[in-house]
């Protein structure tokens, strides 16, 4: 297979040299020259308005993926009590069902949890495959992979989405590997395209500098992980039931070679940000602890939940759990004020979902105010104690 040059049409455009996303195309006396790391990938041909640039390479057909139907979502639970990722995928899986006309389930793994399908079937499941064994009680990667895996094969679902949570970073590329799937990891946004019915599955890149949309054409299901606090789960709903498949669990020894002998629970405190309905946050602005003490005094005032930047997590002025963004926690809180935080891209794609942002910064030009509903230009430290002081009054 190989890609090469009609020399007579060749115009010296460069159209294919700014199209090879391997920068193996050169311009060499108003030419094109291709080297020898081209990858055979074909961008250069279709970008080539001169038909200067020829390929024996044949587009693998998309092969008849009909028979996938239907829009899964792994439910996640822990001591007894399902999961709030699990709602918010309900609440995008049903948008998506929706727009491709399938239906919604969910599949429920564990020992003894089938009392979670009434809530399951609440927040907008259908169905539910239940998958119960007394070896799927704790999570463990070889045997939930395994009835994860064959529920697939047996089912054929279109689309899986599951929470980019430990769990799901932890089980989605082991499910993906063994039915030799695409897998979209930390996927911000999912829509299905009307033309096609394809899953995009849209994600940052090149740290945060770019959002790609990506697209699984010749696999199915296709399968998405989506961080905790960037969907929104439905109202739910009562009177529903959902139908309940129990599905026949065999495991192996080859699936049972991790046992979980005893749970220590860290003396970290959990902080669950994705509940919280205000959060107080800061960022470089603040300085220091003095900052984040001003900021504390407001969050209590507030009944509200403090967090930062990773700017603020790296000094050590907020428990990197607390940190909000790209690489930290998504929220969706009905307020987010923000102090002291320029609001770079990272740290915007974890509030997306805030009902109401306000944001003081004392440039004006600062990037957070493209995304504030209310903008205090000013020194935090004088606007804080502001608010304080009026919160104190009312
Ligand atoms: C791959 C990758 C992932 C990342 N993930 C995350 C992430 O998850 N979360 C995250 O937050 N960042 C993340 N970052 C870092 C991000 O790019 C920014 O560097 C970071 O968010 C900046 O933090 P900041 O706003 O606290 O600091 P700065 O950008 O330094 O902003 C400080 C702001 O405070 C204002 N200010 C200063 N003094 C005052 C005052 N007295 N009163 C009012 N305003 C004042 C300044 O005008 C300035 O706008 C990531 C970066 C990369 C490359």
């Amino acid at each position: 297979m190989a890609v090469w040059i009609v020399e007579e049409n060749c115009t010296g455009c460069g159209l294919c040299v700014r199209a090879c996303p391997y920068g193996v195309i050169a311009l060499e006396d108003k030419l094109a020259v291709i080297d020898e790391r081209c990858t055979n990938c074909g961008a250069c041909v279709a970008s080539c308005q001169f038909e200067a640039l020829e390929s024996d390479i044949k587009a693998k057909p998309i092969p008849d993926l009909s028979a996938y139907q239907g829009v899964w979502v792994l439910a996640e639970h822990h001591g007894g009590q399902l999961g709030q990722v699990t709602r918010e995928l309900l609440g995008e899986g049903s948008r998506l069902a929706a727009a491709l006309g399938h239906g919604l389930s969910v599949v429920l793994m564990g020992h003894r949890v089938e009392h979670l399908a009434a809530e399951l079937a609440a927040y907008g499941a259908e169905r539910v495959y239940l998958a119960e064994h007394p070896d799927l009680e704790n999570y463990a990667t070889l045997a939930h992979t395994r009835a994860l895996a064959g529920l697939i094969a047996e089912h054929q679902p279109a689309v899986l989405l599951m929470g980019a949570t430990p769990l799901g970073r932890d089980l989605a590329p082991r499910v993906s590997r063994r039915l030799d799937l695409g897998l979209t990891a930390d996927c911000t946004a999912l829509a299905i395209d009307p033309e096609n019915g394809q899953l995009r599955q849209t994600r940052p890149a090149f740290g945060g500098n770019v959002m790609a949309s990506i697209i699984t054409p010749r696999h199915r299901p296709q399968m998405a992980t989506v961080r905790p606090g960037v969907m929104a789960p439905l109202e739910p709903r009562t009177g529903t039931e959902a139908e309940l498949v129990r599905a026949e669990v065999a495991l192996g020894p080859e699936d049972l070679l991790v046992k979980l002998v005893s749970f220590k629970a860290s003396g970290r405190q959990e902080v669950d940000l994705g509940q919280a309905k205000i959060i107080v946050a800061g960022g470089r602005g603040c300085g220091g602890e003095e900052g984040f003490d001003l900021l504390r005094g407001l969050a209590d005032d507030l009944g509200a939940e403090l967090a930062g930047t990773r700017v603020a997590a790296e000094e050590g002025w907020i428990p990197p759990e607390r940190q909000i963004g790209q690489t930290g926690q998504s929220v969706r809180p009905e307020i987010y004020l923000a102090f002291g935080i320029s609001g770079a891209i990272q740290h915007r794609a974890g509030v997306a979902g805030a009902r109401y942002i306000v944001a003081v910064n004392r440039d004006p030009a600062a990037a957070i105010f493209s995304v504030a509903d209310y903008a205090l230009v000013g020194d935090l430290f004088k606007i804080a104690p502001a608010i304080r002081r009026a919160l104190a009054e009312v």
